[in-house]
């Protein structure tokens, strides 16, 4: 395991990182080459000659000095070092002469840093390691020097350790120490680089930084409060810097970017962050097929070289397409088991709930079919979906077994009759062990229930060792033609905006704005990566009076509030569109770890807490004064009052 981190991390730093693909001219083109065909150095400035990792039999002979941690110790005759690049073995010299460096190197405990001088050797033969990539050679120390001493740690510094995820966190900067954490934030911080030279040195980009500290403003996810000295107002975290980069737009900065910092309080979700890292675009005079170009050559362009090439164009799926066949607006496409209208081949059922959904005017029959699902699926593994359909979604659904006569004795499955079995099994191409699952009710309902269903088999049917999704395989999807509105989720007699409201409409559907707002689509798209949202955009209004229009009469939003930004569009504003990448979901993905807290370097716990330093933490009230505020604590939290001044207890 480690040594798979530890080789794909080699390779990515010593491996050129991509090629210039564009046409550039002089010497702008041969600076870029240069940079990105260059090998780092990684020891310039420092005490150290080499890193751990790097050394091999080509450097037999050299002199070095090198700087890491104690990884293991072996009868005090061995030492593995480590830094960031890998391990390497350190002889411990036992000749009196030596006695000084043995004493330290024998005597620090693990963990602790120290510097050691020697020569490359190598290894006796037959001791060589060719499971370590320096194996090949060790370290014939003549000096060291304890750099600093390692109390007991709260845990291992080891890949394969154990350890629970608040431990990790308490403990962050031992769990950066990890290979898994070095290759996720290394890998991450190339990518990022490779961004910016794609934006700002081959497509002209501007990076520019835009406030953090805003106010609170209409539609879109909650924001952050920040209290000011001023009585009674108050800042907010943007969600994005959307109003930012549409205003630099009218400001004439016409290709903007920024590695932008958004905060959204959202409460605990467990694949967000309250505050999280967006690649933030916009563009002036540009359309759809402009953003999306952008961005395939983007990713084609910064993608780590350890991996596939990105191959563009992405293919696009439009909204409804997406829903009707995947049941969700963000499908992974890397497996089939796609949703099937079946509702013709049920017209003259007898089957309760598929006769009752077919009598209303919106009813449809609907159905998955689970390859090898009856040789791989348990009863109760059936029974769990069943389940999840009633609790979650109030959905009934009923399997079907076509070709394996293995009904459970169900009396709802007897009832299919035998020509409805052949023509379900000739429309969805049912084969031996083929199970269907099927479900009724509104197309929107139907698709949805079975969209989730559909995620749950292919994790069932993983667990039992078969492979519906290559992890090795990444899966880019645009999806577009979203509606520009969707009904109010608490309210869904009125309508919010489906991506965020400066978005334009549809150029087709504009006609529909003031007759039938909902069946207008808008010019958003959104990237989807094997499954996972990791962008989203859309061309915008730059018409004052159709914003000022959705805004006010479609959306009941208060316009106030967006003043600025609806003059700054009466003043010349030039038409224009961007899209952000959520790039701690895309490095997720990338690396193929298992939450976005293992892509970020000091992230918060699953409930929004920073479990290292116990932020957010309470103030004394005399602290709260110049802010006018005062906490109303609830009447249980007298213990929340009393820990103002208490030591820290992390989240279990
Ligand atoms: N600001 C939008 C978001 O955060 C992205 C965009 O429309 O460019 O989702």
């Amino acid at each position: 395991m480690f040594s798979c981190w530890l080789s794909r991390l080699c390779r990515g730093l010593s491996t050129p990182t991509g090629r210039v693909t564009h046409l550039i001219q002089g010497s702008l083109s041969r600076r870029l080459m240069l940079s990105s065909q260059r090998i780092p150095e990684l020891s310039s400035f420092v005490a150290r000659t080499n890193t751990c990792g790097e050394l091999r039999s080509s450097h037999l002979g050299q002199e070095v000095t090198l700087c890491g941690w104690i990884q293991y110790r072996r009868q005090n005759i061995f030492l593995v070092l480590r830094d960031f690049h890998g391990l390497v073995q350190v002889v411990i010299p036992q000749d009196e002469s030596a006695a000084s460096v043995k004493k330290i190197l024998c005597e620090a405990p693990m963990e602790s840093v120290v510097q050691v001088s020697g020569t490359v050797i190598s290894r006796p033969p037959g001791q060589e390691n060719p499971k370590m990539p320096t194996g090949e050679i060790e370290i014939k120390v003549k000096s060291a020097q304890l750099l600093n001493t390692c109390k007991k740690l709260p845990f291992e510094i080891k890949d394969f350790v154990k350890k629970t995820e608040a431990l990790r966190l308490q403990y962050r900067y031992l769990d950066l120490r990890s290979f898994q954490m070095q290759y996720n934030l290394r890998l991450r911080s190339r990518m990022v680089m490779k961004m910016r030279e794609y934006l700002c040195n081959l497509h002209g980009f501007v990076d520019i930084e835009t406030p953090t500290l805003f106010k609170r403003t209409p539609g879109g996810a909650k924001e952050f409060v920040i209290p000011s000295r001023e009585p009674g107002k108050f800042y907010c975290l943007p969600q994005s810097p959307q109003q930012f980069k549409q205003l630099l737009m009218v400001g004439g900065l016409d290709r903007y970017f920024q590695v932008a910092r958004c905060y959204r309080d959202e409460g605990s979700r467990p694949d967000r962050q309250p505050e999280f890292t967006q690649i933030d675009i916009e563009m002036s005079f540009v359309d759809q097929i402009g953003i999306r170009s952008l961005i395939e050559g983007l990713l084609q362009y910064s993608w780590p070289s350890d991996k596939d090439p990105v191959v563009v164009p992405f293919p696009s799926m439009t909204f409804a397409e997406a829903l009707a066949s995947y049941g969700t607006d963000k499908p992974d496409t890397r497996f089939g088991m796609k949703i099937v209208d079946i509702s013709d081949v049920f017209r003259n059922t007898k089957v309760g709930f598929l006769q009752d959904a077919l009598s209303k005017p919106q009813g449809t029959v609907k159905a998955i079919c689970i390859s090898e699902g009856a040789k791989y699926l348990k009863r109760k593994d059936i029974e769990s979906l069943r389940k999840l359909a009633a609790d979650h979604f109030n959905q009934e659904v009923l399997p079907v077994f076509p070709k394996a006569n293995r009904n459970w004795n169900s009396p709802v499955a007897k009832s299919i009759m035998e020509e409805q079995r052949s023509e379900l099994i000739r429309l969805m191409e049912i084969q031996e062990d083929g199970v269907v699952l099927l479900t009724a009710g509104e197309h929107r309902k139907a698709c949805s229930v079975l969209g989730k269903l559909r995620l749950e088999c292919a994790d069932l049917l993983e667990a039992r060792g078969l492979v519906l999704r290559d992890p090795a395989l990444f899966s880019f999807l645009w999806v577009v033609d979203f509606p520009l509105f969707l009904p109010k989720e608490e309210n869904p007699g009125e309508l919010e905006s489906a991506h965020h409201p400066f978005t334009a409409p549809h150029p087709s559907d504009i006609h529909l704005l003031h007759t039938e707002p909902k069946q207008v689509r808008s010019q958003h798209y959104d990237l989807v990566l094997n499954g996972n949202e990791i962008g989203g955009g859309s061309i915008r209004i730059h018409d004052a009076e159709l914003q000022r229009y959705i805004l006010a009469t479609l959306l009941k939003e208060d316009v106030k509030l967006l003043s600025h930004l609806l003059q700054a569009l009466d003043f010349g504003a030039p038409p224009h569109g961007g899209i952000a990448l959520g790039l701690d979901r895309l490095i997720c993905l990338v690396t193929g770890a298992p939450s976005i807290r293992d892509v970020i370097a000091f992230p918060k716990s699953f409930r929004g807490h920073d479990l290292m330093s116990n932020a957010p933490d309470s103030l004394p009230p005399e602290e709260l004064k110049p802010y006018h505020i005062q906490v109303s604590w609830p009447a249980d939290s007298e213990a929340e009052k009393s820990s103002l001044n208490q030591p820290y207890h992390p989240e279990s």
